[in-house]
């Protein structure tokens, strides 16, 4: 088997993948994204906080902002502890967004095959083995083909399988079991005004985001072990929806036929090494958020821009770029878990259910 020899192969192309692709090729380097998913479907998170327009203009993608598919969010009205209302107008960045996740990504895409020389490749990769001045990598596509790539630096950012993590023997740890009932609903009119609605209720807690086209974002959040099959069906979710004070107004005239949530992982969780000589972790794969942080979309981002420096300052003979890159991730991620507790502290009138007891601080 020939082996095609290449500086950097970026393993998955969701934002933390496209971001470090976009800031290689403004430094001048080549990369290639190897991405299985060819047509893209619809990815929970959608929500992104007003100081997005900072790091979206640092990546030079802040026109992507403007397009129609994608609606402001003003801010989240919430039933958490009390009811309440938080808006953005106060703030310095203005408003937030809801994007269309599609969409996004779909921009990305473009814009990354655009800029970068290795284009993206409907590729995953299964293996990978160090070598003396990088890695043999092996992929394969949807139809089992396989492909040898030689890479001087490897970027994990295959988001929460952490698979060059994984390959490399490198444990995930999870620091509890939230998991994500979400879908996308048709409403009959457009949900105005444009916030995110946030509710909690006795075994975790809820979301919903207008998105264009008059659909709607709905998530319950739980531990999986307190996950009933009830809720798993269609009709479980929706009827317990409908008994939201805040949210019911949003579903009360859809259709239940159409609720059809999908489970996903979204717990807090972190592998336990990050970087390497020739390799590092970037978006989920290195450290992943629970939902109500609202950050996991920009996190991706800004690990991206981050990893794409580090990796075009250590070309360069920057011997301290690879440290400092997972210090500066890491103390993300200790700052988050500060205002995490916090944020879970504020509720509470279930203190003694499992959900809100396995996140207070006793
Ligand atoms: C229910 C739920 C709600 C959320 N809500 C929000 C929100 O409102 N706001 C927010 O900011 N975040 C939210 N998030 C989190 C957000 O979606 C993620 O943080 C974000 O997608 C992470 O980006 P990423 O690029 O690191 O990983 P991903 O987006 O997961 O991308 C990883 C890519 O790697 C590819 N891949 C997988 N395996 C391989 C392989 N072997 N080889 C090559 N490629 C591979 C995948 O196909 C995928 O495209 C939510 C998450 C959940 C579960």
């Amino acid at each position: 088997m020939s082996s095609i020899k290449i500086p950097v192969l970026i393993a998955g192309g969701g934002p933390a993948g496209m971001a470090t692709a976009i800031v290689l090729a403004s430094r001048g380097i080549m990369c290639v994204v190897a991405e299985p998913v060819i047509e893209l479907e619809p990815k929970a998170g959608e929500t992104i906080p007003p100081s997005a327009r900072q790091l979206f203009a640092k990546l030079g993608i802040e026109a992507l902002l403007g397009a129609r598919e994608h609606l402001p969010c003003y801010g989240n009205k919430f039933v958490w502890g009390s009811l309440g209302e938080k808006d953005f107008f106060g703030g310095v960045y203005g408003h937030g967004w809801h994007l269309n996740r599609v969409h996004f990504e779909k921009q990305l895409r473009a814009l990354v095959q655009g800029v970068i020389a290795g284009g993206i490749i409907g590729y995953r990769i299964t293996h990978c083995m160090e070598v003396d001045d990088g890695w043999k990598v092996l992929l394969q596509d949807e139809k089992n083909n396989v492909m040898e790539l030689l890479c001087n630096f490897l970027v994990d950012a295959t988001g929460r399988v952490s698979r060059v993590a994984r390959i490399l023997g490198i444990q995930r740890k999870r620091l509890d079991k939230l998991t994500g009932l979400w879908c996308v609903i048709d409403t009959v009119d457009q949900i105005k005004p444009f916030y995110t609605f946030i509710e909690a209720v006795a075994d975790g807690w809820w979301y919903a985001a207008p998105l264009q086209d008059k659909k709607l974002s709905l998530a319950f959040m739980t531990d999986s072990d307190l996950l009933h099959a009830s809720m798993v069906s269609g009709r479980g979710y929706f009827e317990a929806a409908r008994k939201l004070p805040l949210i019911n107004p949003l579903v009360k005239d859809i259709s239940a036929a159409q609720v059809q949530p999908t489970v996903y992982p979204a717990s807090t969780s972190y592998i336990t090494t990050r970087v390497g000589r020739n390799w590092l972790a970037a978006g989920d794969a290195a450290y992943a958020y629970d939902p109500i942080s609202s950050y996991g979309i920009l996190s991706s981002l800004e690990n991206g821009f981050f990893a794409g420096h580090t990796i075009a300052d250590s070309y360069s003979g920057d011997t301290e770029a690879i440290p400092a890159y997972d210090f500066l991730i890491s103390s993300s991620f200790s700052n988050y878990l500060k205002m995490h507790a916090l944020q879970y502290l504020q509720e509470t009138r279930w203190r003694n259910e499992p959900f809100w007891q396995r996140r207070s601080p006793n």
